[in-house]
Parts: structure tokens; C-alpha cells; sequence
């Protein structure tokens, strides 16, 4: 009897789920990404931060999936879907399929508006990161001997956008930074001159949070010296200056743009119904819609919950629906129909830096220490593989104590 082929495309954290949980399944799978890793994207700030290296949130997929015997990765990327003749196409290749999953993610969303997005900072990859924590480690080297008070005010001034947990995040470890780090490597800064901005259009910081959180969050970032400013809609940026909405100027030599994300690019050319972000409108089984044998889950998938809001583009949602889809997948191959994802919320959390955190969880509120040290244990175990955890600890807890980030190193770009 033929073992039915699953292509999963893309190993984020919807992909490499369903992969695993189809270890057992009588089926043989490729994995295809155009990265040979998988990355623990919501600490990708840290690389930003020159708190920990790449090697240390990303791991090797083939060492991941070594010993799964049912399992071949192909790096490279997919171009393009024949849903019909049921094949996927990279350069060069096609790989047929009896089903297929899509977990590709997405990208970082700039609404279209090119000047942003060709001179922000973002942080979606590992380059995009190590290519921020060098533009922030050079603009402190060229503010040192830098005499005119105006240029050097520009230099030091850090803006970034969105005021969603990722915002919020990096704001809060780029005040300390600043604060704790670079006052010991730079004593001739002048703190008073240097400026951490976090511009947010809406009316809150991290909106889906209860108020109090939101409140605790505004709290702990001013106390860091973070200059939050809400209900101010960023027009443009030109390299130099930024343009608000209400026409005021800021001039600022680094802006990093947490303001949006939309599906993967591969979703736009698969002919499927896409809701705003981009991402494929999915039957509730996270089926393409006339394609049973093809799912979509993760960033890439839209569909709401019972009360009609869409499901967040999160690695909880990726996961479970994941989980969801290898468990449909073993269903169909004994005749049964699939079932509808549910998503169960295992709450909210976001790291405001050091001692500082804001959490939901089992329907209560937690903020400051308590919620941090939560934070970077639930980090910790999440993260893949046993050494990059105790390097983590390791390199955490030497920050903590010593108040250093430890990779203040300027590479080759
Ligand atoms: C900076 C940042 C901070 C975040 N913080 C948090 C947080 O604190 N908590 C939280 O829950 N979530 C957080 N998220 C969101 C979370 O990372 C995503 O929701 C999650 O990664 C989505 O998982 P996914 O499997 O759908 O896609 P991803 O994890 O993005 O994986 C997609 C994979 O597909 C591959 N791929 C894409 N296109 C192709 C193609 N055409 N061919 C081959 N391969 C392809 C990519 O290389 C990638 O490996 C954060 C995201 C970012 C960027």
C-alpha cells in the first residue's frame, strides 16, 4: 500500500509542531524552508539588544529531526502551489503531495509605504536583528565623537513603533541598555541627551491586554525613561526625520518599526481568499476551502473565535493549531472527517526588561517581579534544545548580576 506523502512548508512554530506530532503517523513527510533552523522568534529582540547570539534561539532542523524516521527536511523555498495537480514548486523542482500543510508565517507589514520600509529597522529574521544590534552599537561609536550637539541628539535619539507587546518589549530593553550598559562603555554620554521614544497610533500600549496591564505597562516603561507617545500616527521617515501625522517632526537616526504584520508572500499568489493581513481565510478545520487535503495554520491562517475576533497572530495559536492539523491528518487517513480548531488561550505575557513584566494568566493579572521571573522561566522552557537553555540562563543571569549585555559586538554586515 503507497504511504501517503505530507509537505509541510515552513518550520516555525505550526510547522515543526505538526511535523513532530506526526512522528508515529503511517506517513512520510517533507519538511521544505528556506532557512536550515528554527528560530524562537519572540526573543529576537534579544539578538537586537546584544543580549544573547543567534545560535542561541535558533536551532538546527536537522539535528531537531534527526532520529524522526518518517521525516525528510529540503531546504529551499516554495514559489508557488498547484492545488489541482497537487505539487509544490521551488527553483528548480516540484514535490508532489497527498496533503499538504502551510505554515509559512509571515512578514513584517508596512502598509505600503516604501520610504518606511527601506529605512526602518525590523525584526523578523536573524539578519534583520543582527542588523539592528549593529546599526545601535555603531550609532553609539559615531555619537562618542561626534561635536555638533544637534547631529549627535539625532543620533541619540531611538524611536520605536508599535506599541504591541514586540514594542513594548524592545523599548523597555533598549532603555536599559542604554542605561546600564552603554553609561559604562561610553562614560562621556550624556544620558540627559540620549532619548527612547515609543510612538503607538491607537489610544493604549499593548491593546489586547486587560486595562490594569495596560496601565502597569505605561508605568514601568515610563519609569524606565521610555517617552511614550500615544495616539500619534507615524506618516513617514526619510532616513533622517520622522514625519507625525499632525505634521510635527522628529529627527532620529534609528526608528525600529514593530507596527504591523501580514501573511507570508506566498500567500499571495495561491488564488485563495485572503482577510486583511493577507492571510488565507480557512475553513474552521484550517482546510483550504475545496482542497480538503490542504491545510493552512499559523500567521498565515485567518479565523476567528466563537465571538467573532480573529485568533492573534501568535506561536500559541501556531502551535495548537499544529497540534489540530497533524491530529485531523491522522483522522483522515483512517476515513474520518476533520474537526474544528479551538483555540484555548493560555493567557498574555510581555517582558518590560529587567525585574519588569506584564501577564494574564488564569484569569489573573500579575505585573513587576513575579510576572518576570514567569516570563523568563516559560522562555526558557519553550526554548529548543537543552544547551541553548542553559546558555540562556547562563548568559541572563550573568547580565543580571553584572548589568551587562554580553554580544556588544559590531560584525561585518
Ligand atoms: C519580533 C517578534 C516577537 C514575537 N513575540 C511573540 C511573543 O512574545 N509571544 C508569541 O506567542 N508570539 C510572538 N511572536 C509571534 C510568533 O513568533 C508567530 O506568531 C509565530 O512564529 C507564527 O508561527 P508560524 O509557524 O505560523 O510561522 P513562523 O514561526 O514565522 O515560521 C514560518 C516559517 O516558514 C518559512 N517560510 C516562509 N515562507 C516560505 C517559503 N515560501 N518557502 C519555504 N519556507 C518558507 C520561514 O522561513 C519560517 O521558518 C513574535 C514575532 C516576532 C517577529
Amino acid at each position: 500500500m503507497k504511504i501517503p506523502h505530507v509537505v509541510i512548508i515552513g518550520a516555525g512554530f505550526g510547522g515543526l509542531t505538526a511535523a513532530k506530532q506526526l512522528a508515529k503517523a503511517q506517513v512520510q513527510i517533507t519538511l521544505i524552508d528556506r532557512q536550515n533552523y528554527h528560530l524562537f522568534q519572540p526573543l529576537l529582540y534579544q539578538i537586537a539588544i546584544a543580549g544573547l547570539v543567534p545560535s542561541q534561539i535558533a536551532y538546527p532542523l536537522r539535528t531537531i529531526f534527526r532520529k524522526q524516521k518518517n521525516l525528510t527536511f529540503q531546504m529551499g523555498e516554495v514559489l508557488a502551489i498547484d492545488f489541482e495537480a497537487r505539487y509544490v514548486r521551488l527553483y528548480g523542482s516540484v514535490i508532489a503531495y497527498d496533503y499538504l500543510i502551510i505554515a509559512v508565517g509571515g512578514q513584517t507589514n508596512f502598509f505600503g509605504l516604501d520610504t518606511i520600509e527601506q529605512n526602518v529597522f525590523q525584526l523578523k529574521d536573524v539578519q534583520s536583528a543582527i542588523n539592528t544590534r549593529n546599526h545601535l552599537l555603531k550609532t553609539f561609536e559615531r555619537a562618542g565623537h561626534e561635536a555638533d550637539p544637534e547631529k549627535r541628539r539625532a543620533m541619540l535619539t531611538f524611536v520605536v513603533v508599535g506599541g504591541g507587546p514586540t514594542g513594548v518589549e524592545t523599548a523597555g530593553a533598549l532603555a536599559e541598555l542604554i542605561s546600564h550598559v552603554m553609561v559604562k562603555d561610553y562614560p562621556d554620554l550624556d544620558l540627559g541627551e540620549v532619548r527612547v521614544l515609543l510612538l503607538e497610533a491607537g489610544s493604549h500600549l499593548i491593546t489586547p491586554y486587560p486595562d490594569e496591564l495596560r496601565k502597569a505597562t505605561y508605568a514601568l516603561l515610563s519609569r524606565k525613561r521610555v517617552e511614550i507617545l500615544l495616539n500619534t500616527k507615524f506618516a513617514n521617515y526619510n532616513g533622517e526625520l520622522i514625519t507625525l501625522g499632525d505634521g510635527r517632526q522628529i529627527a532620529a537616526q534609528t526608528v525600529i518599526w514593530t507596527a504591523g504584520v501580514k501573511a507570508a508572500g506566498l500567500l499571495y499568489s495561491l488564488g485563495i481568499a485572503q482577510a486583511g493581513a493577507g492571510q488565507a481565510r480557512v475553513e474552521p478545520s484550517l482546510q483550504v476551502p475545496q482542497h480538503p487535503e490542504a491545510f493552512v495554520i499559523g500567521d498565515a491562517a485567518y479565523l476567528t473565535d466563537k465571538n467573532g475576533r480573529p485568533l492573534p497572530m501568535l506561536s500559541t495559536v501556531a502551535i495548537q493549531q499544529g497540534e489540530s492539523v497533524a491530529s485531523n491528518l491522522r483522522r483522515m487517513l483512517t476515513g474520518e472527517q476533520a474537526q474544528a480548531f479551538h483555540y484555548k488561550d493560555p493567557g498574555l505575557l510581555a517582558t518590560i526588561g529587567r525585574n519588569a513584566a506584564v501577564e494574564r494568566i488564569w484569569g489573573i493579572s500579575f505585573s513587576g517581579f513575579i510576572a518576570w521571573v514567569i516570563w523568563v522561566g516559560l522562555h526558557i522552557v519553550r526554548l529548543i534544545g537543552f544547551r541553548n537553555r542553559i546558555l540562556v540562563l547562563v548568559n541572563w543571569a550573568w547580565d543580571y548580576i553584572f548589568y551587562e549585555n554580553q554580544v556588544r559586538l559590531i560584525t561585518r554586515e
